[in-house]
């Protein structure tokens, strides 16, 4: 078996993977994690994927324990503002849609829209965030009954997810990699603050160990490159090809904001927020103690000083003092996140962009997928050949759910949003479109290996956007719609209830802290 793995890198994907591999394999393997004082994390990444209370659930962490420590709230949703036409927003809600006579509620609400707000209509999850409520009672019952909240003897993983849970987190990354650390460190993780200045090889090209400026050499018999966009070992070590996205997907900047406010009063609107912009979108995720905010653009439309100030105009007054952090964005994949015996995780490995905030998603299917290929001292490499595909298949499909958010918005109101009409979609994609025109999408007709998202998703932002027409199954003009119709009125009835008898978000994270 293989006796140590060195972690190069401090951030989310860093601690992250320390911890995981520190719950699966115990003190059975040595960890090491090395991290620069010098050479800061990305400062961003706060907002998560409903899979995720898998990867905290393994750790044993419970919510009440790590999410007051990280002025952690919930996120139910994505409300996407303007990408339609100005003042218009829906929510892509962690909801299933209800089945009904073997037909979707949404196939259902397309034959007769009750509203014009399908996300209300056929979805909770819709009014609990209109309405800024906890999906939680105070007693801490979940608002919905049967979610995937069974007492295992044993631990989950995102794999093994079968209901969609109807929520993820918001968390302040900092704060998070800080309580990630403790937890490895106390479990036998060994912690190293120094610089790594030299990578060295042997003749095959396996790394044999890293060089630290001051505490001379770690060896390891695996290395996890967690060094984010610089990408020390997978790239500039081993020289693995970066397949740009950039053709594809244009936003290349970002800008961002750490915005103390006061939430009591503000609200804690229990999601992201995705506000369209002239040359991308502004996220806004709300945390316990300030918001986190950033514009994320395309540098062909705006320049860094125009972005700046557009997101403190949109900020407003509480943006005044605050210092930005500017960020240059690597848009694509490693070709391979595996070579010899170097793993890359975390922005390393790849990055799509924010929007549907898939970073940290791909962290966990990452650190997941290597606990199940681990390799002995064999080195099979039939295990690294699958895990690279795994992993090149999730990113490529997030990537084409992407594209699809900027080609179906229905706006088209300046070269930015006109030209992500023009741009060539990727492979597939471009049929998929044409089915789903005549045929909402369903489980057969979308991207087909696991990247996360499931057809509802794809039905939600097409709905939303706009652009893309959709109409219902020619079908239901010859069914009895009675039983559709009471499940839409059903709905609305527990909707009501929700709305009165669930506390808001923030009074029931002010009981924890
Ligand atoms: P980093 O945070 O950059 O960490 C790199 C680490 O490597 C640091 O500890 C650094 O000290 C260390 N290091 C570098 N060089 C050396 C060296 N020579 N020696 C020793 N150590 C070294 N993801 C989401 O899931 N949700 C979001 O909402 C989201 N928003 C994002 C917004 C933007 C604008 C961007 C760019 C990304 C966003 N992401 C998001 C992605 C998310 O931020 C990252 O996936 C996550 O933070 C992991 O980053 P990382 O640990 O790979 O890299």
């Amino acid at each position: 078996m293989l006796k140590s793995i060195v972690v190069v890198g401090g951030g989310t994907s860093g601690w992250m993977t320390a911890s995981y591999l520190s719950a699966a394999f115990g003190d059975r393997i040595s960890v090491t994690v090395v991290e620069s004082a010098r050479v800061g994390t990305i400062g961003v990444g706060e907002a998560t994927f409903s899979t995720v209370r898998h990867f905290f659930e393994y750790l044993g962490l419970s919510e009440q324990d790590w999410m007051p420590a990280c002025n952690a709230t919930y996120k139910l949703a994505i409300r996407f503002e303007n990408w339609r036409e100005q003042g218009h927003h829906f929510y892509h809600p962690f909801e299933r849609q209800r089945v009904v006579d073997g037909f979707n509620l949404t196939d259902w609400w397309l034959r007769e829209p009750r509203s014009d707000r399908f996300d209300k209509d056929c979805f909770l999850v819709g009014t609990l965030c209109d309405n800024l409520k906890s999906p939680r009672h105070l007693d801490g019952s979940l608002f919905e009954k049967g979610l995937g909240e069974q007492q295992h003897a044993y631990r989950t993983t995102l794999s093994e997810q079968t209901t969609q849970f109807p929520y993820a987190y918001h968390f302040d990354a900092s704060l998070v990699a800080d309580y990630l650390r403790d937890y490895a460190v106390a479990r036998g993780v060994k912690h190293v603050v120094d610089d790594v200045v030299d990578v060295a090889q042997d003749e095959r090209g396996w790394i044999t160990h890293v060089t630290t400026r001051e505490r001379g050499d770690l060896a390891g018999d695996l290395f996890v490159d967690c060094t984010g966009f610089r990408s020390l070992l997978m790239a500039k070590t081993l020289g693995e090809p970066f397949e740009s996205y950039q053709s594809t997907l244009p936003n290349d900047s970002a800008v961002a904001l750490r915005v103390p406010l006061d939430m009591e009063r503000k609200g804690l609107r229990p999601c992201t927020t995705a506000t369209a912009q002239e040359a991308g979108w502004i996220w806004t995720i709300p945390l316990f103690d300030r918001i986190g905010t950033g514009y994320v653009y395309a540098s062909d439309y705006s320049t860094p000083e125009q972005a700046e100030q557009r997101l403190r105009e949109f900020v407003g007054p509480a943006s005044e003092g605050l210092e930005a952090n500017h960020i240059k964005m690597r848009i694509g994949r490693s070709r391979r996140h595996w070579v010899n015996n170097c793993v890359a995780i975390g922005l390393s490995s790849g990055f799509v962009e924010p929007l549907e905030s898939t970073g940290i998603f791909f962290i966990q299917n990452a650190i997941e997928q290597l606990v199940k290929h681990f390799p002995d001292s064999n080195w099979d490499e039939g295990l690294r050949n699958t895990y690279n595909t795994l992993i090149s298949r999730c990113m490529d499909g997030v990537r084409e759910f992407l594209v699809m958010h900027y080609y179906a918005a229905k706006r088209q109101d300046n070269e930015y949003w006109k030209d992500t009409k023009k741009r060539p979609l990727p492979d597939g994609l471009a049929e998929r479109l044409e089915r789903w025109q005549t045929r909402i999408p369903d489980s057969e007709s979308i991207y087909p290996y696991y990247h996360g998202f499931e057809s509802y998703s794809y039905v939600c932002m097409l709905l939303g956007l706009g652009g893309v027409p959709l109409k219902a199954s020619p079908a239901l003009n010859l069914m009895d719609p009675s039983s559709a119709e009471r499940e839409f009125t059903l709905l609305a009835d527990q909707a009501r209830d929700l709305e009165r008898s669930l506390p808001t978000q923030y009074e029931y994270f002010a009981q924890f802290h």
